[in-house]
């Protein structure tokens, strides 16, 4: 057993807003730099959507990850011809248009334009060129809270059942929030996919950097990671990612994103686990076994064998103690409502995601049904469609997936029946 320390956070979706403040505090202090104008380490995307970059999730397109053949785990963009490829043109990774050509506005025109019947407008200037767009075609949350709600308008152009068409597929539309940082993979794809050796896991705390001097601007990792998290500086000709704020992981501070979060949704944690154990874990042949099978590769932390082997080890004190106090072991391992993003990509993702609940479609007639016990079937009937959760957490497990939202439907009516003095007054509220 080969023990590491792994950094590592669990974002509760029920509790993020979509306000951005995450991503705009990690930009100020990531990527405010010539070359970075249109990374976000951090975004945040309103599901459904298509995301940042556009369709990251279109498999067929971007054909990141690991795959499994023979039994073996092989990077889905690997082939030697595909490596040729990616020399002259790069058909698997995302470009400009997928992620946007970011754009200022004339600010200079507003302040100084003559004065005139009308108010003046700025007009939006490529921060790449320089020059002066017609119109921006696309940017990060360009759908932003549409929730699904672009497919409602029937491309039928006979419009006699408008109105009951639109209130049938509104019925449909639901709308939450998930924002995404690089997931510091058990299995980085990232990493197997540089072919100058620059990107690399740390060995104390797990988190994924690229050596700049290293970093040949081959953009490999671009295309081999499956979440789209990695980024091509055009300034320096260098990939750029998430760095997990290892600065200040280092002085015992949390990232950015997390103290900035407005809604507290993320938990920062460290996990232990067994490092033999990791291209087991990932090679498993059924995809929706993923989830339970990198369950099996985290050490219990208050196991005094495990943690006597870890000190042998080398493992540090901190860690060790963080691992003892980590939230993100207690909501994915002992709870078992934190759950992995995507976990058929094979990577590992270290990032996980409590899913949110939603409000229930169908009215409830009779008040004295709801009871505790009424109360909890009722997750069946949750605006968010079960099977979507489990698209995006569980390779489409469904089972897994209403089972989390069992136990966070039990706590809230347990907690809010406890507040309010008794289960009978949460009856009114
Ligand atoms: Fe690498 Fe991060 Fe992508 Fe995982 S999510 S493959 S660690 S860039
Ligand atoms: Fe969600 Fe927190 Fe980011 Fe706001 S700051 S969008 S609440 S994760």
């Amino acid at each position: 057993m080969r023990i590491k320390a792994q950094v590592s956070m669990v974002m509760h979706l029920d509790k993020c807003i979509g306000c951005h403040t995450c991503s705009v505090t990690c930009k100020n202090t990531w990527t405010n730099r010539p070359g970075t104008e249109y990374m976000w380490f951090n975004n945040v995307e309103t599901r459904p959507g298509v995301g940042y970059p556009r369709e990251w999730e279109n498999r067929d397109r971007f054909k990141g990850g690991w795959t499994l053949k023979n039994g073996k785990l092989k990077l889905r963009a690997g082939g030697a011809l595909n490596k040729l490829a990616n020399i002259f043109y790069n058909p698997n990774m995302a470009n400009t248009e997928d992620f946007y050509e970011p754009w200022t506005y004339d600010f200079d025109h507003l302040i100084h334009s003559p004065k005139s019947k009308n108010l003046p407008v700025g007009r939006p200037k490529s921060m790449l060129t320089g020059k002066f767009m017609d119109k921006p075609e696309w940017g990060p949350n360009w759908d932003d809270d549409l929730a699904g709600g672009r497919e409602i308008v029937p491309h039928d152009p006979n419009l006699q059942n408008l109105q009951e068409h639109i209130s049938m597929e509104l019925e449909k539309t639901f709308m939450m929030y998930l924002p995404r940082i690089c997931e510091h993979c058990l299995n980085p794809a990232c990493v197997a996919s540089c072919p100058s050796g620059a990107l690399y896991k740390r060995d104390e705390d797990g988190i994924v950097l690229v050596d700049q001097e290293a970093c040949r601007g081959w953009r490999f990792c671009m295309s081999g990671c499956p979440y789209h998290k990695v980024y091509y500086n055009w300034n320096t000709h260098k990939a750029e990612k998430c760095n997990f704020c290892y600065p200040r992981i280092e002085a015992g501070l949390p990232t950015v994103c997390s103290e900035t979060c407005v809604g507290r949704i993320r938990y920062i944690g460290v996990m232990l686990y067994d490092a033999d154990k990791v291209k087991e874990a990932a090679s498993v042949t059924d995809e929706k076994e993923l989830y339970e099978s990198q369950l099996s590769v985290f050490l219990n932390p208050y196991d005094p064998e495990i943690i006597e082997e870890a000190r042998r080890q080398g493992i540090n004190e901190q860690w060790i103690q963080g691992a003892q106090n980590s939230p993100v072991y207690k909501m994915a391992m002992e709870w078992k409502i934190a759950l992995p993003l995507h976990p058929e990509y094979r990577t590992l993702p270290m990032v996980w995601y409590v899913p949110p609940l939603s409000p229930m479609m169908n009215h409830i007639q009779n008040e004295d049904e709801l009871s505790t016990d009424a109360y909890i079937p009722a997750v069946d009937q949750m605006r968010i469609p079960q099977e979507y959760l489990a698209s995006l957490l569980t390779a489409g497990d469904v089972k897994v997936i209403r089972k989390v939202l069992m136990k966070l439907t039990a706590m809230r009516v347990h907690m809010r029946g406890k507040s309010l003095g008794d289960i009978d007054a949460f009856k009114h509220s």
